[in-house]
């Protein structure tokens, strides 16, 4: 206990910081070593208030004192379970598995042939007979069959050559044996069929040095699931990714916008949807067709597009906008997703036939890397909300049969010229996660990974460098991801190895490729992220002498220490420690507009709807104390809860950061994890050593 806390007067609230409201009960005749906040602080509309925010910005463009001054961006780091999240709400469910019907499918669809399941002609040894339809695409809300029907016997073809993507098959056992029982099956199935005018491109494809194939990209993504969440749910992928496949993922990617349609936009249009022409229902009769899609610019460069997304009742441009009169891309997934969703009674949750829709959006993006051939270039966006958009906890159902694919493409060595890209567009948006902060914090938190090829790493080392230190370090946006599609056609295709050089510092643009080093003092203002959105928090220092809690957050960290010797049996060789001075003392404290955002007024996610008493459920202090005896030095950060008015330390994150030598000697050897927390009752025998072997410092 320091002589200094005692001179502190009676003091109501403000000395915490300007706009939290608390009033404290301080009693200096007890051995009561806190205050206690008795009410949940407020924010205020009071201008003084705002101006305190005003200074925090001004503080945090300085950002005086951190790791390094330039910094503009600090994210917490979430954990995969945060027990208030939980308190609030969160349960685990047990998620069953996808069960489709027994029955197989009839027909195999591969390399652009329709064939026959062996197992059908083994089990119905009779015959078979189908009749495939083509399904044509209307618009986007729209397919039909086209006629007259295909006959597919199977006393007479082996295959069929597929006419379109998509087709109906209608099939029943051959009835010319008198007495047997006639069978039916039906279904709808998918393909590739690979077009002329795409092979076409290819000649033209004058930008590439002949020994040399364009770098495929393959993007999953997935619907509402935060970085944090994709960890949780989908562990087996997750450690695929990391420990596998050595994907580079970014830690502080942070959405730009309300919902899916903000997020495909920013990373495939490079633009806010308010900059693009008016496309929304009701409000104009253009089509999404005028938007400048990256997709457009792959097919310049002679690439093979694709696009699918399998909900198709809440499709990013069909759900609140027009839809596309053109498919977007070469091959086009909807008219099959919308017949499916149409069909869905015919089939158990989840399934088509035999099986689970996600296998059959997964296959068809895998079809379109094996049906052209290697020097077309291939563009395929794919994009899953099934399992992911809805119950948070059945995301897990995508987990074995992705982690499965992922691993298979590998080993048909589809990735060695493919850049794998498996992302998510926001964090779950729906009430109680947006109630708590841990939620919020999550929401603007998606995730994002990137698979390279060995070959791009050996070719491009100072790209693939850049990209690494921009991962780990840099706040990053649906934006960057833009640029960095771009630069892979426009750089990397051309053999230019752009890592040489960092973006400029003085000339930040909003999206920035993630091939060279963005700079570390990237803000979200930088990035054009408004504040709401935005996940960096603003460090503030702090005196502790004036702010009661962060004199209490250095207490948090000693008094940790000590339980964890005493916790350890080792309080009879270590003395316990004391705090003598807080020598450096900042908090980090979420964007007001971030803890004030409730959802977005209007239907189209552009109007933030603030609420105007929202309250700080928590603050992270991170102190640097001085013990004594021994003048230990330890930094720790601290998390602190308003409701439950406790401070949550984790020791093990908590430094030592000056040098403790031979004072731990009586635990070094035998409790080498207590070193640096214990300073030893027994000096002499320390002190002794110390002179025998000179001055040895650990
Ligand atoms: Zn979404």
């Amino acid at each position: 206990m320091t002589l200094r806390r005692w001179r502190l007067k009676l003091v109501l609230a403000a000395t915490m910081s300007l706009f939290v409201v608390t009033i404290f009960h301080f009693s200096p005749y007890t051995n009561e070593s806190h205050p206690h906040p008795v009410t949940i602080p407020v924010y205020s509309h009071d201008s003084s208030l705002e101006d305190e925010w005003m200074k925090l910005r001004r503080i945090q463009l300085n950002l005086p004192d951190y790791d390094d001054p330039r910094r503009g961006c600090v994210m917490p780091k979430l954990t995969e379970y945060n027990p208030v999240y939980k308190s609030q709400g969160y349960r685990d469910k047990t998620i069953k598995k996808v069960v489709c019907k027994k029955e197989q499918d009839w027909l195999v669809v591969r390399n652009g042939n329709i064939s026959w399941n062996p197992v059908t002609i083994k089990k119905y040894s009779q015959g078979v007979k189908c009749l495939i339809n083509w399904m044509t695409r209307v618009n986007d809300f729209k397919q039909k069959k086209r006629e007259p029907a295909l006959i597919f016997d199977s006393r007479v073809n082996s295959t069929v050559i597929l006419e379109d993507d998509f087709f109906y098959a209608d099939c029943k056992t051959r009835s010319d044996i008198v007495l047997s029982p006639t069978y039916r099956w039906s279904n709808i199935m998918s393909g590739i069929r690979p077009k002329a005018a795409v092979m076409q491109r290819k000649n033209d494809n004058f930008l590439l040095k002949k020994e040399q194939s364009p770098f495929n990209i393959l993007i999953l993504g997935f619907d509402s699931v935060s970085h944090v969440n994709f960890m949780r749910r989908l562990p087996k992928l997750y450690h695929l990714l990391t420990q596998e496949l050595d994907a580079v993922v970014l830690d502080n990617y942070n959405i730009i916008g309300d919902g899916t349609t903000a997020a495909i936009l920013g990373m495939l249009a490079g633009s806010y949807e308010e900059e693009l022409p008016e496309t929304r229902r009701g409000k104009s009769s253009q089509t999404v067709d005028i938007y400048p899609l990256i997709f457009k610019d792959f097919k310049r460069n002679h690439y093979v597009t694709t696009y699918a997304e399998d909900e198709s009742s809440i499709g990013t441009f069909q759900y609140r906008l027009n839809g596309f009169k053109d498919p977007p891309s070469d091959h086009y997934m909807r008219p099959f997703q919308l017949q499916a969703e149409a069909d869905h009674k015919k089939h158990l949750t989840y399934c088509l036939g035999s099986k689970p829709k996600i296998n059959i959006l997964m296959s068809w993006l895998q079809e379109v890397l094996t049906s052209y051939p290697r020097d077309v270039g291939k563009f395929i966006f794919g994009f899953h909300s099934e399992y992911s958009h809805g119950v948070v906890e059945e995301l897990n159902l995508a987990d074995e049969p992705v982690t499965q694919w992922i691993r298979d493409l590998k080993d048909s060595s589809l990735l060695d010229n493919t850049i794998l890209m498996v992302m998510s567009d926001h964090g779950h948006r729906f009430s109680f996660t947006r109630s708590t902060l841990q939620g919020k914090y999550e929401e603007r938190l998606p995730f994002f990974s990137i698979i390279v090829p060995e070959s791009l790493k050996r070719r491009f080392p100072k790209s693939y460098h850049a990209l690494q230190i921009n991962a780990m370090d840099r706040l990053t946006t649906p934006f960057d991801v833009y640029e960095t599609l771009r630069s892979i056609l426009y750089d990397v295709n051309r053999g230019v190895d752009i890592g040489v050089t960092a973006h400029d510092v003085k000339n930040m643009t909003r999206g920035l490729t993630l091939f060279r080093e963005i700079p570390l003092e990237r803000s979200c203002s930088d990035g054009k992220i408004s504040d709401h959105w935005c996940a960096c928090n603003m460090w503030s220092q702090v005196d502790a002498d004036k702010e009661p809690l962060a004199m209490r957050a250095a207490e948090a960290i000693v008094s940790n220490i000590n339980r964890l010797v005493k916790e350890s049996g080792q309080q009879s060789q270590c003395q316990p420690l004391t705090l003598k001075h807080v020598t450096r003392s900042q908090k980090m404290l979420p964007k007001k507009d971030m803890i004030a955002f409730k959802e977005s007024k209007d239907h189209d996610g552009r109007v933030p709807d603030l609420d105007e008493k929202a309250t700080i459920p928590e603050v992270v202090y991170e102190i640097q104390v001085q013990t004594q005896p021994g003048n230990g030095l330890f930094e720790g950060t601290t998390k602190y809860t308003f409701s439950t008015d406790s401070f949550e330390v984790n020791v093990k994150e908590v430094s030592r950061v000056n040098r403790y030598g031979l004072t731990s000697k009586c635990v070094s050897d035998s409790f080498p994890h207590l070193a640096k927390f214990c300073y030893c009752r027994d000096q002499s025998l320390t002190a002794r050593d110390a002179g025998y072997m000179g001055i040895i410092m650990g």
